[in-house]
């Protein structure tokens, strides 16, 4: 089987000396980038009625996994807001603790109706300081990630986050604080449509899957939110701390692009 190696993608990713120097070893340790026939579903952790879901994108066939958010009315009256409206609505929230200590919030950036979402954690210090996702040592990253896809941060890519406050110190979020702001990454979903998400890290697999399961068993596999196909892959973050996962996550956005073309 000839695996999709391409030098140009892997000096993207800055694994090219790295990959050429233990090609024999990371060989036998490359899994083909095919997607499991036997994805597990993931149980919703709570399931709100059909009738009060927002309308969804015409890529959004079916909704396996949805989050019941704490304030139901908040929910309704976000999902119905257009652009400008949840910039000002993210910008005033007060919904969870993180706004006590932001700068400002973090909506997102990118195409406005991007076929590629892709969602990290939160928003760390540099973010809090620019008001854009991801413009940090993990966003440079995350541009040679998504060049070594094919794809450029403004064009075909969304970029936002699970919370859009920083959580001080550049902890994670906790899980109350990811679904008081779910209300407004589901309707940064539903206005981009995007065709295809690609999760970065447990807290955005998490919160798009329902699943606590580990990275390493989720990862390779399609899974879906809102009808409309996850990839998850490493966070960059992760990835500038464990050098060898980068190939790993090469190998996720290979599986991401295989999917895209196949929708
Ligand atoms: N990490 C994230 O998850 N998001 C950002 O925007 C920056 C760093």
């Amino acid at each position: 089987m000839k695996l999709p190696y391409d030098e140009d993608y892997l000096r993207e990713m800055e694994l090219w000396p790295f990959f050429a120097m233990s090609q024999q070893s990371l060989q036998i340790s490359i899994i083909p980038t095919v997607i499991a026939e036997d994805a597990t579903p993931v149980p919703p952790v709570a399931l709100r009625p059909q009738s009060a879901r927002p309308s969804l994108s015409p890529h959004a066939v079916q909704s396996t996994t949805y989050f019941a958010p704490p304030d139901p009315e908040r929910a309704a009256r976000i999902a119905k807001l257009d652009w400008d409206a949840l910039k000002i609505e993210a910008a005033t929230c007060k919904a969870c603790g993180l706004c006590k200590q932001r700068k400002q919030a973090v909506l997102g950036v990118g195409a406005p109706e991007a076929p590629w979402l892709f969602v990290g954690e939160g928003p760390g210090g540099e973010e809090d300081d620019q008001g854009e996702p991801f413009v940090g040592p993990a966003g440079k990253l995350l541009d040679a990630m998504l060049a070594a896809t094919g794809l450029q941060r403004g064009r075909e890519v969304y970029i936002a986050n699970v919370v859009k406050c920083r959580p001080p110190g550049n902890r994670n979020p906790s899980a109350e604080e990811a679904l008081a702001c779910a209300p407004l990454l589901d309707r940064q979903i539903d206005l981009v449509q995007p065709k295809l998400v690609v999760a970065l890290g447990k807290i955005a697999l998490t919160r798009l899957t329902g699943s606590d399961a580990s990275m390493a068993s989720m990862r390779g596999k399609r899974h879906e939110y809102r009808g409309i196909p996850v990839i998850a892959t490493y966070h960059p973050a992760y990835l500038l701390r464990n050098l060898p996962d980068k190939l790993k996550a090469w190998e996720d956005l290979m599986l991401a692009k295989k999917t895209m073309a196949s929708l």
